[in-house]
C-alpha cells in the first residue's frame, strides 16, 4: 500500500533525524526511512564512542600520572572489556533518547533500505520512496511532496589496502575489538587517523602514523600540524610523513607494510592497521539513476538551500562532501526543510563553522588558516598565545599548546582562529560566537573572562594581536 507524505527522509543519522525533527515543528507530514540505528554514524560509530573511549584513555592516562598531582596510587590494569562496554552503554543511552524525540514529534520510522523510483503510476516526477525490508515480502511505497537524502558515508578503502575485519580495519571495525592490539599502523593523519592515535598511544599501544602529505591534520594551520606532531611524539608515537605504502603482507596474525618515503623504503610490523583515509558518500543503491541529480567526485551536488538538480529532492550531511561533520549535517538538515516549508532560511557560512580533533592535545578551529587568509591577499594581524602562561593550563597539568587568532589588519574582523591544548573543543564555542556577531579581537579582549579559566585565553590572545599583551 502507498502512503502519502509531506517528506521523505533516506537516512536517520544525525543529518536526517534533526531534519525529520524541524519538519515536524514546521508542520510538514515526516517520515524517515533508515536502513540500519536511527542516530546513523555519528552516534553509533562516530562521535559518541570514539569520545567516550578517548575518556576512558584520558582516566587511564591521568592515574599513570596521578603522582605529579601528589596522588600516590598505582593502576593495577586496565580492563578493555569494560571499557567497551561503558562505551555501549553510553549509546545505547543516546539512542533511547533520539527514539523517544522521534516518537514525541510523530515522525514516522520505516526500517529498511530507501530507494528513489522515477516517474510512476504514483506520481510524474521522480521521487516516490520504496521501502525494502526483511520484514515485508514487498516493498512499501512512500509518496512524498520532498525527498531528504542524508545517507551519510563510508569509510573510504584503499584498492592496496582493502578492509578485512582481521589484520587492515576501518573505523567501523575498531569499535568492535575485543582487546587491544600491541601495535598499530594507522594510515592517514586526519582527525580519525589522530584521535585513534591519541587514545591508543595512551592506553600504551605502539603507534605508527602513515601520512602521504607533509604534516599531521593537514587541514589545519601549519603551526598546529608542527605542535601536534611534537606533542605527539613526545609520547612515542612514530609519525612517518610524505610517506606511502608500496607493499603489504599479512602473516601470522600480524602486518608488515613497506613504506617510501624520501625515496627510500622501510619496513614496519604491526598486529593491526587501521586505514582512516576519508570517507565515501553513501550513494549507490538509492535510485539516483532514476532521477536527474548530478554526482561530483562521488558527492551529491546541491545548491545553497541543499536543492538537487531536481529541485524537490533535497540532500544534506555527508553525502553531499564538503565539512564532514555532525553539527554541519543537523544545520544543513534544518536549513533544507525550512526551504521546503518556505521559512526564507539563511544559507550556512561554512566559515563559520568549528572543526574539532579529540586528540591528546586537543585541536579546535574556526575560518581561514594563516595560509589560506595570505593566499586570499588579507593584511594579517595575528595574535598567538601560549597555553603555559594561563594559570587554569598549569593547574590541569597540561599546559601545552596555544591559540593563534588571525585577523585582517584593515578592517579588524577576524579572520582564523586556531587552538591546540586543553579542552580547546568546548573553549572553541567562543570563538565562534565571536564570528557570528562579527566580533573584533578587542572585543574579545574587551570580554570579561573570569579568572582563573582556559578561557582567559581569548582576551590575552586578543590583546596580543591588538600588540598590548598583559601576561607576556
Ligand atoms: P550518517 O550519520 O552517516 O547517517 C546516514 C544514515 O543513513 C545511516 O544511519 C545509514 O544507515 C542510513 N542510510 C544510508 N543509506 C540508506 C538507505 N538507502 N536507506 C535507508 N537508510 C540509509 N563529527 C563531528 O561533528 N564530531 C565528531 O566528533 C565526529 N567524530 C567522528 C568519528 C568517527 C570515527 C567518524 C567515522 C565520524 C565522526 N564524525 C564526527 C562525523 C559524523 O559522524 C558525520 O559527519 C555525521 O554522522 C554525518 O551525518 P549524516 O546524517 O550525514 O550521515
Amino acid at each position: 500500500m502507498a502512503k502519502e507524505y509531506d517528506l521523505v527522509i533516506i537516512g536517520g543519522g544525525t543529518g536526517g533525524y534533526v531534519a525529520a525533527i524541524r519538519a515536524s515543528q514546521l508542520g510538514l507530514k515526516t517520515a524517515i526511512v533508515e536502513k540500519n540505528k536511527l542516530g546513523g554514524t555519528c552516534l553509533h560509530q562516530g562521535c559518541i564512542p570514539t569520545k567516550t573511549l578517548l575518556k576512558s584513555a584520558e582516566v587511564y592516562r591521568t592515574m599513570k600520572e596521578s603522582s605529579d598531582y601528589g596522588v600516590l596510587t598505582k593502576v593495577e590494569k586496565l580492563d578493555f572489556a569494560k571499557v567497551q562496554k561503558r562505551k555501549s552503554e553510553i549509546t545505547e543511552q543516546l539512542y533511547q533518547g533520539v527514539q523517544m524525540l522521534i516518537k514525541k514529534n510523530k515522525i514516522d520510522v520505516y526500517n529498511g533500505i530507501g530507494r528513489i523510483m522515477g516517474p510512476s503510476i504514483f506520481s510524474p516526477l521522480p521521487g516516490t520512496v520504496s521501502v525494502e525490508s526483511d520484514t515485508n515480502q514487498e516493498n512499501e511505497m512512500l509518496i512524498p511532496k520532498f525527498v531528504l537524502l542524508a545517507t551519510g558515508s563510508k569509510p573510504r578503502e584503499l584498492p592496496s589496502l582493502p578492509f578485512n575485519k582481521n589484520n587492515i580495519l576501518s573505523s567501523d571495525d575498531m569499535l568492535q575489538l575485543d582487546h587491544l592490539p600491541e601495535s598499530i599502523i594507522i594510515v592517514g593523519g586526519g582527525v580519525i587517523g589522530l584521535e585513534w592515535a591519541s587514545m591508543l598511544a595512551d592506553f600504551d599501544v605502539q603507534v605508527t602514523i602513515v601520512e602521504a602529505s607533509n604534516r599531521l591534520a593537514p587541514h589545519e594551520d601549519e603551526e598546529i600540524s608542527k605542535e601536534i606532531t611534537q606533542v605527539f611524539r613526545k609520547k612515542g608515537i612514530q609519525i612517518l610523513t610524505k610517506a606511502m605504502i608500496t607493499d603489504s603482507l599479512e602473516k601470522d596474525n600480524q602486518i608488515t607494510v613497506t613504506v617510501e618515503q624520501n625515496g627510500k623504503k622501510t619496513e614496519f610490523t604491526a598486529k593491526k592497521m587501521l586505514v582512516s583515509v576519508g570517507r565515501a558518500a553513501n550513494t549507490e543503491g538509492i535510485g539516483l539513476e532514476n532521477t536527474d541529480i548530478d554526482i561530483n567526485n562521488g558527492f551529491i551536488q546541491v545548491n545553497e538551500f541543499y536543492q538537487t538538480k531536481e529541485s524537490h529532492i533535497y540532500a544534506i550531511g555527508d553525502c553531499i562532501g564538503g565539512m564532514q561533520l555532525a553539527h554541519v549535517a543537523a544545520r544543513e538538515g534544518t536549513i533544507a526543510v525550512e526551504h521546503m516549508a518556505n521559512q526564507d532560511p539563511e544559507p550556512l557560512n561554512y566559515h563559520h563553522v568549528p572543526k574539532c580533533t579529540y586528540s591528546f592535545p586537543e585541536i579546535a578551529s574556526i575560518g581561514m588558516t594563516e595560509k589560506e587568509a595570505k593566499n586570499k591577499n588579507f593584511e594579517l594581524k595575528i595574535g598567538r598565545f601560549p597555553f603555559k602562561a594561563i594559570g587554569k593550563a598549569l593547574i590541569t597539568g597540561h599546559p601545552s599548546g596555544f591559540v593563534k587568532l588571525i585577523a585582517d589588519a584593515k578592517t579588524n574582523d577576524l579572520l582564523g582562529i586556531h587552538m591546540i591544548g586543553p579542552h580547546v573543543t568546548d573553549l572553541i564555542s567562543e570563538a565562534s560566537l565571536a564570528f557570528v556577531l562579527d566580533a573584533t579581537p578587542d572585543e574579545m579582549a574587551y570580554t570579561i573572562h573570569p579568572h582563573p579559566t582556559l578561557s582567559e585565553i581569548f582576551s590575552e590572545a586578543s590583546l596580543m594581536a591588538e600588540g598590548r599583551p598583559i601576561h607576556l
